[in-house]
């Protein structure tokens, strides 16, 4: 009898031991969450590009109203439509390209012009990759553009967005000439949670690039993003910088599989100028295009595509670290003619 008590005590004992056990793994918090984590639960769902274009959408669709407000469609509607477009920066040649095709489809009423721009406009976008290319381990991304444009807060952006894709991106912070440039870089490093490989200022830059190369295969990153000098003593030594950067990237067989120019889209034609020295210089494989949301000029994407037939990858529309969405055409162009 007594064996028995003995024995369901014991068990009892056994029991009660489990649980606490048990109960306690429970309570035990898990690993501390790293800065990444923490980025990628504070970050937003990514926004649409409606209701981001302001003024551009404003301007153009205004000047639109008129031109379709008129009762026929003679030679002042498709002037006053090409001049409507040129006004919002879609460019001489482009604006004239556009409204040509939407004339000889011959619509018969505003109506069916209106939508005839409409699918002309979203044609000139048609075809284009827009992806990143992120081949490579780690895939390398060159980021260049004059100062001003948004380059930080655009690596930032898009650091960010990486980070939510689930990459590990590390920043190299190869703009070593403007003073403080790394330490601009870092600031926004730290809020998005991504490394950052700096020189010293004044130190060459190709080999910052290179570094910051070295270190992402030694950490595991996965994207080496370099930021690079928007000016330096003239623009020939930039130009040159910019190449020997690239260069030493592609050393022992690397890729360069993005370089991205970030392009301020209030810039205006200016920027067909920029946009052509670059590409000549390091060749451009996509245009990240900042300030959309502050221009009433945001046609500036159609010329800059039909152009030169670099694509427009990104598209910044405000200062936060989530203002940047990849370029959606058709979704742009609806939304620019949206007060037409
Ligand atoms: P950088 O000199 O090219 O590195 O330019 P920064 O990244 O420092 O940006 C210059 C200014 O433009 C800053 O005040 C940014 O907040 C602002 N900026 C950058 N991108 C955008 C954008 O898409 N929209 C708006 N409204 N401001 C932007």
């Amino acid at each position: 009898m007594d064996l028995i008590y003995v024995v369901v005590g014991i068990a009892v004992l056994l029991v009660l031991t489990g649980a606490f056990f048990y109960f306690r793994r429970l309570d035990r918090p898990g690993p501390a969450p790293t800065a990444e984590d923490v980025a990628v639960e504070t970050r937003r769902a990514p926004v649409g590009i409606n209701g981001r274009l302001g003024k551009s959408r404003t301007a153009l669709g205004g000047a639109l109203r008129g031109v379709f407000g008129r009762s026929a469609l003679d030679t002042q509607f498709w002037e006053a439509m090409e001049e409507a477009l040129m006004g919002a920066d879609v460019g001489v040649a482009a604006s004239a390209g556009v409204v040509e095709r939407v004339r000889r489809a011959k619509p018969e009423t505003a109506a069916s012009a209106r939508k005839l721009l409409e699918e002309e406009l979203k044609a000139v976008f048609a075809h284009t990759e827009r992806r990143l290319s992120l081949d490579g381990n780690p895939a390398v991304m060159l980021i260049v553009g004059v100062n001003g444009a948004g380059k930080t807060t655009s690596i930032a952006k898009l650091a960010g967005r990486l980070i939510v894709e689930g990459r590990k991106p590390l920043l190299a912070a190869a703009d070593t000439f403007r003073a403080a440039a790394d330490s601009q870089l870092r600031v926004w490093a730290e809020q998005v949670g991504v490394p950052v490989v700096a020189g010293k200022e004044g130190s060459d830059p190709a080999a910052v690039a290179f570094d910051g190369l070295s270190a992402a295969k030694a950490r595991g990153r996965d994207v080496v993003i370099v930021d690079t000098a928007g000016r330096l003593h003239s623009k020939q030594n930039l130009m040159a910088e910019l190449a020997k950067i690239r260069r030493v990237l592609e050393r022992d067989g690397g890729t360069v599989g993005e370089s991205l120019l970030v392009l301020d889209a209030t810039a205006g034609q200016n920027g067909i100028a920029q946009v052509r020295e670059f590409a000549n210089a390091i060749g451009l494989t996509g245009i990240v295009l900042t300030k959309l949301d502050g221009t009433a000029r945001g046609g500036i994407v159609v010329a800059v595509e039909q152009e030169l037939g670099i694509p427009v990858k990104f598209v910044g529309v405000g200062e936060g670290v989530d203002d940047l969405m990849p370029f959606d055409p058709d979704a742009f162009v609806t939304e620019l003619l949206a007060d037409a």
